[in-house]
């Protein structure tokens, strides 16, 4: 049989590995920031019914330029905003490779700050962008001087500011992003996946100001649509109108734009778990402190803690008590993310458990 070395794969993909995280079957996963809640048993009969009704046109092709949905993503993000200034696609992992394709590209470099997504440089290889970074603060904050040192040094064409970040939780005040914008040319994207499960104003309000900032956003952790791949964009008309030069025809099926407009139709339902994932995690942190544990401040669903001479051991051994976590992030943490009060417990409860065996910094 043929191996993946006998094939002309291109050459910066040799030796590559697909990414992703483990996807266990155990009881308690808490290693992807999804929303730990299904959507209830009414809305799931709303969205097969939705399937259904759309079903009666899979002969056709979907609208490829999911009118429908951008309008319904621009009235929930509000501010004026129009169908004309969303953008939509299978996860927000899809939105930034448009952007990417569009704005980087051969000769062109994308530039993040670590630590921070580790989809970023995958995005970054697969549209054959330079992927560059530079540190945050050691509180993994980020201020202005600090962002426009490293587009003065990189001079990249997109800049990915992720806020709350992933996986520290830290989150970026919305006068950064304005000084950022207002002092360079570069396409300004703020990522903004878990922008819901923190108290600040979104990037949004910026628009008006910036015509090259772009707003990303997700159905899949605070809509709790992680399956449906829903991820959007806020920008002005002509960025939109970029992204739609390089999207596949199509992209978006009839069936994924029928169950994210009964989602946004629903979206008080949906969110209604947002503050209590807030809460959980803040809990959570609050707990660790009191262990003794480092822990990261943190605004999103998502808790940085550590430092462990070993997390390998401590994920495992979670994980051999049925708790899934993530290892990643600086040495010595691991991330988990706010699941219901249940799972919480388990997973302090577990923590406690094997504390006796745990090497580290604080333990
Ligand atoms: N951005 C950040 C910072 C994320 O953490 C994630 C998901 N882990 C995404 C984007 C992508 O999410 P999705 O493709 O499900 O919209």
């Amino acid at each position: 049989m043929i191996e993946l070395s006998d094939l002309p794969l291109r050459a910066d993909l040799v030796g590559q590995e697909p990414y992703g995280a483990p996807q266990l079957d155990v009881p308690v996963v808490l290693n992807v920031n999804e929303n730990p809640y299904p959507p209830s048993p009414a809305l799931r009969h709303e969205m097969a019914a939705a399937i259904v009704a759309a079903a009666g046109g899979f002969n056709r092709y979907p609208d490829r330029e999911a009118l429908g949905l951008r309008s319904d993503l621009a009235a929930y993000l509000g501010h004026g905003l129009t169908a004309d200034n969303v953008w939509a696609a299978n996860g927000s992992n899809e939105i930034m490779s448009h952007l990417l394709t569009a704005f980087g590209g051969p000769g062109r470099s994308v530039l993040t700050f670590t630590p921070t997504y580790s989809m970023y440089p995958e995005y970054a290889r697969n549209t054959c962008t330079t992927y560059v970074t530079a540190r945050r603060r050691d509180d993994y904050t980020l201020d202005a001087g600090l962002i426009l040192d490293a587009i003065a040094l990189h001079r990249p064409t997109v800049v990915l500011i992720t806020t709350p970040n992933n996986p520290t939780g830290t989150a970026v005040s919305l006068d950064v992003i304005d000084e950022v914008c207002a002092g360079t040319d570069a396409i300004v994207v703020a990522d903004e996946a878990y922008q819901e499960f923190s108290a600040r104003p979104s990037a949004v309000e910026l628009l008006d100001r910036h015509d090259r900032l772009v707003v990303s956003r997700t159905m899949s952790k605070a809509f709790a649509l992680a399956g449906g791949r829903v991820g959007y964009l806020a920008a002005a008309p002509a960025i939109v109108d970029a992204c739609r030069i390089v999207r596949l025809p199509y992209h978006l099926s009839a069936q994924t734009q029928a169950i994210a407009r009964v989602a946004l139709a629903h979206s008080d339902e949906l969110l209604a778990q947002v503050r209590s994932l807030a809460a959980e995690a803040r809990a959570f942190e609050a707990w660790a402190r009191s262990r003794g544990y480092a822990v990261v401040d943190s605004e999103a669903n998502f808790t940085l803690f550590g430092r462990f001479a070993d997390r390998h051991r401590v994920w495992q051994d979670l994980l051999d008590r049925g708790i899934l976590i993530r290892e990643t992030g600086p040495a010595g943490f691991l991330r988990a993310s706010a699941g219901t009060p249940e799972e919480m417990a388990l997973l302090s409860a577990a923590l406690d458990e094997i504390a006796p065996t745990i090497e580290g910094d604080v333990k």
